[in-house]
C-alpha cells in the first residue's frame, strides 16, 4: 500500500513490469497519469437490445447465453468458430473469426456478453452475429458489473486487452481517488456552477447519466483552460518584470527617410500597429507581440520600420523567416531600399558557400549595427546575436514555439514581434499565443482589386490558358501551381516537372520558369528573380511559392488538383496575386465539382476572409493540419476542444485573468491552492509543456 500519485504504474495492483511497460506506451508513467487517462468512448449498456429487437446491419452489444457449438477450419489462415445460442426472446448463430484462444473459454451454458454486427444468415433463417468483442459472465456479480451501465472505452495498445486497462484504470481509480486535490478555489467553483473535482473525475470514467456527464466533463474543460491560462497570464505578467531591457533611442531620422523613399503611404492599419511598435520600443520591457495581417496587408513594411528602429538606436535587427526563398526576397528588397541610407544588410541561410557565409558571419560580429536576415539557420550555435535589439519571426506559425524561444535566447532580451497571415481563430490565439500582445492589420493596400476565384474541372484548361495568354499580352504574369513534385506511383497527379513540359509547349511564345523544393537555393532564387523582373511569365511551381512571396505583377494563379491543398494553403497561394491593382483571377483546376467539391470550396471562392476561411478549415481538418506538424507548440488537453469549447476558454481565461488582478502571487488564502495547482497535479491536467 501507501502509493502516492507519482508512483509508478507498474506497483498498481495487477500491473507489474511487464504490463507497465505496455501502460508506458500509452503514456501512462504514474498513478496520476492513469486518473487522469480518460475514455475514448463509451459503450451505453444501460438498455441491451434482445435478439428479437436487433436489425441486420446494426452493430450491437447484446447477452447471449451458447446452446452449442462447433469449431470449423475453413482455410488455413481463416479459423471459424460457430455457436448457437440464445436470450429470453429467440435463438442467435454467433461467429468468431480468428478467434481460436476462445475456443477453451466457450462452452455449452455460458453467458456471454458479446458485441459485433449482426448479418443474416440465409441457411438457418436465423439472425447471426459476426463477434468483434467477447466477455464471458461467469456469475452474477459480472453481469452486474457488465451490465445495466455505461462502459469507458479506452485507448489500447498492441498486447493490451480492452478488459484489461478498464480493470487497470478501475484499480488506479480505487487507489488514487482519495488522493486527488481538488485545488480550485472555492469561490470559483461556486460562482461558475462547477462540479467537485472527484465526483467529475469519477463521472468521466463511470458516467451515469449524460447530463452529470456533461457537467462532469466542463469542469474537467474549465481546469484544462483556466490553469493553462493562468499559467500564460503569469508569464506575461513576469515577462513585463523580468523582461527588462534597455529603451531604444529611436530618433526616426532613418525610418522618415524610409517612409520618404516608399512609393506609397502606409496604410492606417499599418500606421497604427507601427506607432505600437515604437512605442513598445521604448519602453524599458521587452516587447513581445504578435501582428496578425491577411496575405497583402503589407507586413514586410511594419517589419523593416522595426529594423529600422534598432539600427538608429545603435542595435543590430533579426529578420527570419521560414524558407529561403522569402529570406532571399526579404533581404533584396530591403538591401535595395536601403542602400541610400548606409545600412549594412546581410543574409544568412542554410545552404552558402563557406566564404559568403564567413562574410556574413563578420558583418553580424561587426561593431556597426546592421540588419540580419535569415531562416532558422539564424538559430544555430555559431551565430552570435548578443547586440541584438529587435528580433522579428515572419510567418510565425512556420516555427515551433521551441524554435522561437531558441531564437529569443541567443540574445539578451530582445523586442520581439512575430508576424503572420495564416489567421488563427481566437481561440487557438488564446492558447497559443495567450501571453504576447497582439497587433492586428485589418486593412488592405487601397487599390487592391480582390481576386476572382472559381471552381473548375480540367476541361476547361484550354478556356483558362486562353485567358492566361490575354493578360500575358497585357505584360502580366501566372503562375500555374502543382501539388506535387514528381509523378508518384500511388497517387496520380500531375507533377510540377510533367506540367511544366507540356506548358512550355503550350506557352510557345513566353518564357516558362520551373521552381520546386528540390532544386538547389541558388536556382531557386535565380528563377524568382527572372520573374520577378518578368523575364519568365509563366512560374510553374509547387507550394514553394506559397508563404511571402510577392510579385505584384502576377495576376493569374491556376491551382491544379485544388483538392489536394487545405483551404488555409489555397488562401495563402491565392495571396500571391492582386498585389498590384489590377483585377486578378484564381483558377482552382478540380477533377469534379460535384456538390461535396463545391461545398468544400464554397469558403475559398466566396470569401476574401482568412479568418473564415481559417475557421472553416480548422472545423474540417483539425489543429494539427491546418497551423502544420510544426506547431507542436499546441498543448495537448485531455478533454478540452478548442473549438467546441471556446466559451469554457473564454471564461476561463477572464477567471485567470481576474485572479491575477486581484493576486499576482497567489498567496493569499483563497489562491493558494491554485499556486499549488499550477506547480503539481494539474500540470498534465492543463495540458502539456510548450515544446
Ligand atoms: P504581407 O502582409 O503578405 O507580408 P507584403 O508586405 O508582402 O504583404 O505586401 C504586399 C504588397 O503590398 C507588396 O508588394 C508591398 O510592396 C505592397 N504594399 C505594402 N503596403 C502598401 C501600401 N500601404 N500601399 C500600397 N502597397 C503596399
Ligand atoms: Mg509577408
Amino acid at each position: 500500500m501507501g502509493l502516492s500519485l507519482t508512483s509508478d504504474v507498474q506497483y498498481i495492483k495487477g500491473v507489474g513490469p511487464a504490463i507497465g511497460q505496455l501502460l508506458n506506451k500509452l503514456g501512462l508513467y504514474t498513478l496520476k497519469d492513469c486518473l487522469i487517462f480518460f475514455p475514448r468512448e463509451y459503450d451505453d449498456r444501460r438498455k441491451l437490445p434482445c435478439v428479437k429487437e436487433v436489425e441486420c446491419g446494426d452493430m450491437v452489444t447484446i447477452v447471449l447465453t451458447i446452446e452449442s457449438m462447433s469449431d470449423k477450419k475453413i482455410k488455413k489462415g481463416l479459423h471459424v468458430i460457430e455457436a448457437v445460442t440464445f436470450d429470453s426472446s429467440d435463438w442467435m448463430k454467433a461467429v468468431w473469426f480468428n478467434q481460436a484462444y476462445l475456443l477453451k473459454v466457450l462452452k455449452p451454458g455460458l453467458k456471454l456478453l458479446v458485441k459485433g454486427k449482426v448479418e443474416t444468415n440465409l441457411f438457418t433463417y436465423m439472425p447471426q452475429i459476426n463477434v468483434s468483442e467477447t466477455e464471458i459472465l461467469r456469475s452474477v456479480d459480472d453481469i452486474k458489473k457488465s451490465t445495466g451501465v455505461i462502459i469507458p472505452i479506452y485507448n489500447l495498445t498492441a498486447g493490451l486487452y480492452q478488459a484489461q486497462i478498464r480493470e487497470i484504470i478501475k484499480q488506479a481509480f480505487m487507489t488514487g481517488k482519495t488522493l486527488i486535490q481538488d485545488n480550485l478555489s472555492n469561490h470559483i467553483k461556486r460562482e461558475h456552477n462547477l462540479m467537485e473535482l472527484l465526483p467529475a473525475i469519477t463521472e468521466i470514467h463511470y458516467p451515469t447519466s449524460v447530463e452529470n456527464y456533461k457537467k462532469a466533463r466542463y469542469r474537467i474543460v474549465f481546469d484544462e483552460f483556466f490553469f493553462y491560462q493562468l499559467r500564460l497570464e503569469k508569464q506575461r505578467i513576469q515577462h513585463k518584470q523580468i523582461a527588462k531591457t534597455t529603451p531604444l533611442v529611436i530618433t526616426q531620422s532613418l525610418i522618415n527617410h524610409y517612409y520618404q523613399a516608399l512609393p506609397y503611404s502606409l496604410t492606417n492599419a499599418q500606421n497604427k500597429v507601427i506607432h505600437e511598435i515604437l512605442e513598445d520600443l521604448r519602453k524599458p520591457v521587452a516587447m513581445n507581440r504578435l501582428i496578425q495581417g491577411d496575405v497583402g496587408s503589407g507586413k514586410t513594411d511594419v517589419a523593416i520600420v522595426t529594423l529600422l528602429a534598432a539600427i538608429e538606436a545603435g542595435k543590430n535587427g533579426v529578420l527570419m523567416a521560414p524558407t529561403e526563398i522569402l529570406a532571399t526576397q526579404h533581404y533584396l528588397k530591403i538591401k535595395g531600399l536601403l542602400e541610400p541610407f548606409n545600412v549594412q544588410c546581410t543574409l544568412l541561410k542554410g545552404k552558402m558557400k563557406k566564404r559568403e557565409k564567413e562574410e556574413s558571419l563578420a558583418v553580424i560580429e561587426s561593431s556597426e549595427a546592421c540588419i540580419i536576415i535569415g531562416t532558422h539557420s539564424l538559430i544555430e550555435q555559431y551565430v552570435a546575436l548578443s547586440n541584438c535589439g529587435v528580433m522579428i519571426i515572419d510567418e510565425q506559425h512556420r516555427f515551433g514555439v521551441m524554435q522561437r524561444i531558441k531564437l529569443q535566447d541567443k540574445a539578451n532580451n530582445p523586442h520581439c514581434l512575430f508576424m503572420t497571415a495564416t489567421p488563427i481563430p481566437r481561440s487557438y490565439m488564446l492558447t497559443c499565443f495567450g501571453d504576447l500582445d497582439k497587433s492586428i492589420i485589418d486593412e488592405l493596400p487601397p487599390g487592391r482589386v480582390r481576386p476572382v476565384t472559381s471552381l473548375v474541372t480540367d476541361e476547361f484548361l484550354p478556356q483558362i490558358y486562353q485567358k492566361c495568354v490575354e493578360r500575358l499580352r497585357l505584360k502580366e504574369q501566372v503562375y500555374i501551381v502543382f501539388p506535387l513534385v514528381e509523378e508518384s506511383e500511388k497517387v496520380d497527379l500531375k507533377s510540377a516537372v510533367d506540367g511544366f513540359e507540356s506548358i512550355d509547349i503550350i506557352f510557345k511564345e513566353y518564357q516558362v520558369g520551373l521552381i520546386h523544393g528540390r532544386m538547389k537555393p541558388d536556382e531557386k532564387n535565380e528563377i524568382m528573380k527572372e520573374f520577378k523582373d518578368n523575364k519568365i511569365q509563366i512560374l510553374v511551381s509547387t507550394t514553394v511559392i506559397e508563404v511571402g512571396v510577392d510579385v505584384p505583377n502576377a495576376t493569374i494563379m491556376v491551382i491544379q488538383d485544388a483538392d489536394r491543398f487545405g483551404l488555409s494553403q489555397l488562401h495563402q497561394l491565392r495571396g500571391r496575386i492582386g498585389r498590384g491593382g489590377k483585377q486578378s483571377y484564381c483558377f482552382l483546376i478540380s477533377k469534379s465539382n460535384s456538390d461535396q467539391a463545391k461545398k468544400r470550396f464554397k469558403a475559398i471562392t466566396d470569401t476574401a476572409d482568412g479568418f473564415k476561411i481559417a475557421e472553416y478549415d480548422l472545423k474540417i481538418r483539425g489543429p494539427g493540419d491546418v497551423l502544420g506538424t510544426r506547431q507542436a507548440g499546441l498543448p495537448q488537453f485531455q478533454l478540452a476542444d478548442l473549438l467546441r469549447d471556446e466559451q469554457v476558454l473564454l471564461l476561463a481565461r477572464k477567471v485567470a485573468k481576474q485572479v491575477l488582478k486581484e493576486d499576482p502571487e497567489l498567496s493569499s488564502d483563497g489562491y493558494r491552492s491554485l499556486k499549488t495547482q499550477l506547480e503539481s497535479f494539474a500540470d498534465t491536467m492543463i495540458g502539456q509543456h510548450l515544446n
